[in-house]
């Protein structure tokens, strides 16, 4: 199984998340090999799930991880959950770097999210500054050690997604070699925490041009977009060029 996941961020709004996944939902996709999903905003997440159903998975882009209560301005896994959820994005980077989410509230809701019964989507990924200064593993594996030890989960309840800092949103993509060489170590850091096997996905700067040399590679289980997934034919081409 490979996975073709869709991050809107906060680019659409509630009227072109609706508009797009209706067009989406027109091309018909089908393959039983790749799980399609897309993130939108949490206005829209309802009535997207609802006209995807069938044809795209859909996750939250983050949740909030108290499940009920006085939190205000919160919305809780439970409640993302109880509109046709099926993911949702754990520590996004722009969640950890613009919003100040550390490791610890990250896992807060990776367990959050397994007890509402949504599949976190974890990301993790190396700032520019950490590959300059050779700290890439140093930071994927501490991620990957406050993420995974001790915790409770089940073959196939999780995800992970690859995606270096410096290659979001820049149009630098890391190289396919390189994402690999990263995978294969995220891979071994997880086994030391667990004998479930976890996918692991690459994210930053994929498009149409180049989404191929990374999901025809075997170690790369599927792709995480962000731009590229928020405009109608270049999102189609995408889907397209992976489920031929
Ligand atoms: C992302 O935000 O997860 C992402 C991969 O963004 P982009 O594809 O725009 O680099």
């Amino acid at each position: 199984m490979k996975y073709l996941f869709g991050n809107w961020k906060m680019y659409l709004d509630y009227k072109q998340s609706v508009e797009l996944a209706n067009s989406l939902v027109q091309e018909n996709f089908e393959n039983e090999n790749v799980e399609l999903a897309v993130f939108p905003t949490a206005l829209a997440m309802k009535d997207v799930t609802d006209i995807l159903q069938g044809h795209f998975q859909t996750g939250s882009q983050d949740a909030g991880h108290p499940s009920k209560g006085a939190y205000t301005g919160m919305i809780s896994a439970e409640m993302f959950k109880e509109v046709g959820c099926t993911y949702a994005l754990a520590g996004h980077s722009e969640r950890r770097h613009i919003f100040g989410e550390t490791n610890k509230d990250v896992r807060a809701k990776i367990e959050s999210y397994l007890d509402a019964g949504l599949k976190p989507v974890i990301c993790i990924g190396e700032t520019e500054q950490d590959k300059d200064n050779d700290k890439a593993r140093y930071r994927l594996s501490k991620q990957i050690l406050r993420a995974f030890e001790g915790l409770d989960f089940e073959d196939g309840q999780i995800l992970v997604a690859y995606e270096p800092v410096w290659a979001i949103g820049t149009g630098n993509a890391c190289l396919p070699a390189d994402a690999v060489d990263r995978i294969v170590f995220i891979k071994s850091e997880i086994a030391k925490y667990s004998k479930i096997s976890v996918p692991v996905l690459y994210g930053g700067s994929v498009n149409n041009d180049n989404v191929l040399s990374y999901l025809t590679l075997e170690t790369i289980d599927g792709i995480l977009i962000g731009s590229a997934s928020t405009k109608l034919p270049e999102f189609t081409n995408i889907i397209k060029s992976v489920l031929k």
